[in-house]
């Protein structure tokens, strides 16, 4: 991270809440589950699936995960009345797998089998629940089969996760990872990360798994795709993602080429931290926020 990027980080949590939801709200479908469906069907109509997120994580009480449980399930009756073609992301924590993992188990279940047919990918959060996050999904899977999980290529333990869990095939949704991480845990080098996004394609791909390849980054999208044809892939045997409000023109280009292409569709009222770490990564709209403070300031 450069300098100015760093200033930019450290300077965000001083901006107003009014001015980041300004700059925010091209990577949020809105406060409400209509408002995301609406996102969908709007997306359906250039091509392009999705995947619903309620906003929130890191809950401090246990009483907290009953509005999420709700929010949760009325998005998958929302996918199934309306039969969008969508699924659903979860983050573990929003039913507290950090304060108690048999509660975050039995609410998972709960949303499993209410899911039905549709899918419910489990999103991969910071690296104090990684372990707890890959043992959930395991568990879960022992008796569902609508369960995905989330690798973060940017962790130098994943391609030992891959192995792990390569007997249960999982349906794995590959990312670089956003979480600040300290080196121990996670490379910080750009090339490094690079790398090892595609040494774990190559090895979910060897294992015959359906993979979400979820970047924006130009590069890994054209090696995934030389892989792709390399390896002769239908489309239905993998597909890639990418967030809402983000690399519209390659997301365009995709679709057109016959990819399969799913948008993450992030909602509700819990925006902030989601939306503070979206513009943290991009340090030209953050950079632009962060500007338009001090002009107010002066003014
Ligand atoms: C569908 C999906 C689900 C995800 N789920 C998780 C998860 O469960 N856990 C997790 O840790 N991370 C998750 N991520 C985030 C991911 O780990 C990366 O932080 C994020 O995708 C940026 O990495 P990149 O591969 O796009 O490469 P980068 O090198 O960061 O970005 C490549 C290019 O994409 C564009 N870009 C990237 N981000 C932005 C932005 N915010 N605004 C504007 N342009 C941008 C820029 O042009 C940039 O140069 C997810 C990402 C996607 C696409």
């Amino acid at each position: 991270m450069g300098l100015f990027h760093r200033a930019v980080v450290a300077t965000l949590p001083l901006v107003p809440r009014a001015l980041v939801w300004r700059f925010a709200r091209r990577y949020i479908a809105g406060w409400t589950l209509d408002e995301a469906v609406d996102e969908v069907e709007r997306l359906q109509t250039i091509g392009a699936c999705s995947t619903f997120d309620v906003l929130g994580e890191n809950l401090e009480k246990l009483e907290d995960t009953a509005p999420f449980l709700k929010d949760a399930l009325d998005a998958l009756d929302a996918i199934a009345s309306r039969k969008l073609d969508a699924s659903l992301s979860v983050k573990l924590t929003q039913f507290g797998l950090h304060l108690d993992a048999g509660h975050c188990l039995k609410l998972m279940r709960q949303i499993l089998e209410h899911a039905g047919e549709t899918f419910v990918q489990i999103d991969m959060e910071d690296s104090s629940v990684t372990e707890a996050t890959l043992q959930a999904y395991r568990s879960l899977a022992a008796d569902f089969d609508n369960v995905g999980i989330v690798l973060q290529a940017y962790l130098r333990r994943t391609p030992d996760d891959i192995d792990a869990y390569a007997d249960l095939k999982p349906v794995t949704r590959l990312c670089k990872g956003i979480y600040l991480e300290p080196p121990e845990v996670a490379f910080q080098d750009y090339e490094k990360v690079r790398a090892q996004f595609l040494l774990c394609l190559q090895k979910l791909l060897d294992n015959g798994q359906y993979v979400g390849i979820a970047t924006h980054d130009p590069y890994l999208v054209e090696q995934a795709e030389a892989e792709i044809t390399r390896r002769g892939l239908a489309p239905d045997a993998y597909e890639f993602q990418m967030l809402l409000g983000v690399a519209e023109p390659l997301r365009a280009a995709l679709i057109e080429r016959g990819h399969r292409l799913r948008v993450y569709i992030p909602y509700g009222p819990d925006w902030y931290a989601y939306a503070t770490r979206r513009l943290q990564e991009n340090p030209s709209i953050a950079g632009h926020i962060v500007s338009n403070l001090f002009k107010r300031r002066r003014r």
